[in-house]
């Protein structure tokens, strides 16, 4: 496997256990926003069986820099270990080749749902940072980003990404009874002319899923971003 060097310049606290790593992008390393890659250590010898990790690349093309987002629970494995406490500017991350295809599909559809939970949110930053450069007024966007302990990453982000795109709707939501309320609201007024993205862990995603298909939702119109570890 092809791996890129890929230099840390910035770490960022975003949530009170979720860690934002910023790389410069290495040369000829490409991706599209919502894509995500294999990460390692080059500095570092991982205790764990597994050494390298899959995290969805946050950032979009048009950011710049690459940065993956994660969250590092107070039980945690060896490689979340050095992440915390061991990495620091200036070292390198090895990168693989970019995979995956979550994204919106603006020519089919006139609006969006995004549904994202938690840590789920890194590939819609990235999505919506992308849309924004070059953002289509005519086609909505729904975002209902739910922390059940009301912490979001990011900061300010989405302020700017309000000001860019007048399109987007944004819920940032710790309620679960009121991120539920509104999915049901939403699919029930929409139902088939929207589509329907899902970001979270496993358990989540299929349980909206079929939450939306309950409501009369069709599975083509729903897609997921699994985050298989979670
Ligand atoms: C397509 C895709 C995209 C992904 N994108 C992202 C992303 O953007 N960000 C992201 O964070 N992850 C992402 N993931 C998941 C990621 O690959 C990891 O699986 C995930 O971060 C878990 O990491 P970890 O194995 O180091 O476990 P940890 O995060 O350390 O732990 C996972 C769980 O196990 C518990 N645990 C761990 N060690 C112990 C222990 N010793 N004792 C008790 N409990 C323990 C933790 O408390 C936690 O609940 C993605 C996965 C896929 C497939």
């Amino acid at each position: 496997m092809n791996f890129f060097e890929a230099k840390i310049i910035k770490t960022v606290k975003e949530t009170s256990d979720t860690y934002s790593y910023i790389m410069e992008t290495p040369e000829g390393f490409a991706w599209k926003a919502g894509q995500h890659a294999m990460f390692k250590f080059k500095d570092y010898d991982v205790a764990d069986e597994k050494k390298e990790r899959i995290f969805t690349i946050a950032s979009a093309p048009e950011d710049g820099f690459l940065m993956f987002t994660t969250r590092i629970s107070p039980e945690h494995t060896d490689f979340k270990e050095i992440l915390l406490n061991k990495v620091k500017v200036g070292d390198v991350m090895l990168i693989a080749d970019a995979l995956g295809k979550f994204d919106l599909e603006m020519d089919k559809y006139d609006e969006t749902l995004i549904i994202a939970g938690g840590v789920g949110i890194t590939p819609i930053r990235s999505l919506l940072k992308h849309y924004a450069q070059d953002n289509v007024p005519a086609h909505r966007i729904t975002l209902l980003y739910s922390d059940d302990r009301g912490e979001f990453a990011y900061g300010e982000f989405w302020n700017e990404l309000k000001a860019q795109m007048t399109n987007l709707q944004l819920h940032l939501i710790s309620d679960r009874d009121e991120f539920t309320s509104l999915i049901d609201k939403y699919a029930k007024e929409k139902l088939n002319t929207s589509e329907y993205l899902i970001a979270g862990s496993p358990g989540m995603n299929a349980a909206i899923s079929e939450k939306l298909q309950s409501l009369g939702v069709e599975k083509d119109n729903i897609k997921t971003d699994n985050f298989m570890g979670y």
